[in-house]
């Protein structure tokens, strides 16, 4: 059963050794609630009801306690058992989507509940973590304009810590945590400091992004793979000549900065340059914008559009096949695209 209840103001008692209540405290705590607590060593009084709206038993066992359903049936007192907290630290790396809450799984949403701690940057859904996290501490360790993020190994070094004190640590990242998301070195450092870790999946940008603004990244007939690139930093020779002899759909991350060396290698190596290009910014929230092109145009595009980090970037035929949730305006260039194509 899920209650939702207004504990803002309210006094709510909690029941049980320190450690064991650790998050219930912090949890009520966040809430509103004014916390009062009833260590297992101490025993219980009736009058410890006075004023108070609920009782949360994380432990109810403890000798002295009999009275205490009894008194709260008297009191009119509600009496709520939780589980308790003590067990060993651990880690959950969660691919947190591309952004909007509701794009987490349950899985995510269930590691956030039992968070003693998480730590996030702002490529995931973070705005409404006080109410997905309620026991946890929230750490920003992304980039945040006139500040320096906390660099990767510090957040490795800060999570592994906190966990071995024991706490429930949550690294939340934007999309999944293996794609370009240095899951893996997060999950080795845990490894290495023999602290339990697990990762949760994320719905990736790179299939989901494209998708937001219609595009397809496989199509029956029209493309039968796709490739997903990081153009954080311009790529070798090689590889724009494999790249551009791959056929089907490139899908390319974190690559605003280095569109000029892409497009310009992908030309040198062979690619048409009437091939589609979409680029699609701010995927899912209200700023959404796709640009459509072809790879001769992009840059020009790109830069009278003052194109902006994040987006992705879909080179492909693929991009034909946008459906009509890409506006009016870049359903004529693609139009226009289609026409000069054939
Ligand atoms: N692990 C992430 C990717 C991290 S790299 C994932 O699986 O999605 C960061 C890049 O992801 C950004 O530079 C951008 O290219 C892309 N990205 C992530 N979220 C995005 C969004 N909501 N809209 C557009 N691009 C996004």
């Amino acid at each position: 059963m899920i209650l939702t209840a207004d504990l803002t103001g309210q006094t709510v008692l909690v029941a049980g050794a320190p450690k064991a209540a650790m998050r219930a405290i912090r949890r009520y705590r966040a809430a509103g609630a004014t916390v009062h607590t009833l260590a297992a060593s101490e025993a219980f009084q009736e009058e410890m009801l006075d004023s108070v709206a609920m009782v949360v038993a994380v432990e109810d066992a403890a000798p002295g306690w009999d009275m205490l359903p009894e008194a709260c049936r008297r009191q009119h007192v509600l009496l709520v058992k939780e589980a308790t907290a003590v067990r060993g630290g651990l880690v959950t790396l969660i691919g947190g989507g591309p952004g909007p809450d509701d794009l987490l799984t349950m899985r995510a949403l269930a590691a956030l509940k039992d968070a003693d701690v998480v730590y996030f940057d702002r490529l995931g859904p973070h705005a409404n973590l006080r109410w997905l996290a309620p026991g946890a501490e929230l750490v920003d360790v992304g980039k945040r304009p006139g500040h320096h993020p906390v660099c990767q190994e510090d957040i490795q070094r800060r999570m592994v810590d906190s966990a071995l004190q024991g706490h429930h640590v949550v690294r939340l990242k934007g999309g999944d945590p293996y794609v370009f998301g240095r899951g893996g070195e997060e999950v080795a450092a845990c490894i290495k400091a023999e602290v339990p870790v697990t990762v949760v999946p994320g719905i990736s940008s790179a299939i989901s992004v494209p998708g937001a603004a219609g595009i397809p990244v496989t199509h029956r007939d029209v493309s039968r793979m796709f490739t997903v690139v990081s153009g954080h930093l311009p790529l070798a020779e090689e590889e724009y000549r494999h790249l551009a002899g791959l056929g089907g759909t490139l899908v390319i991350l974190m690559g605003v900065g280095t569109l000029p060396q892409l497009v310009a290698g992908l030309r040198r190596e062979g690619m048409r340059a009437d091939m589609p290009v979409a680029i699609v910014e701010q995927g899912f929230s209200e700023s959404q914008r796709t640009t459509v092109s072809d790879l001769a145009g992009v840059v020009t595009a790109a830069g009278s559009a003052r194109i902006k980090s994040p987006a992705v970037l879909v080179i492909g035929e693929v991009v034909r096949q946008a459906d009509g949730r890409t506006g009016r305006q870049e359903l004529a260039q693609l139009t226009r695209l289609a026409s000069a194509g054939a």
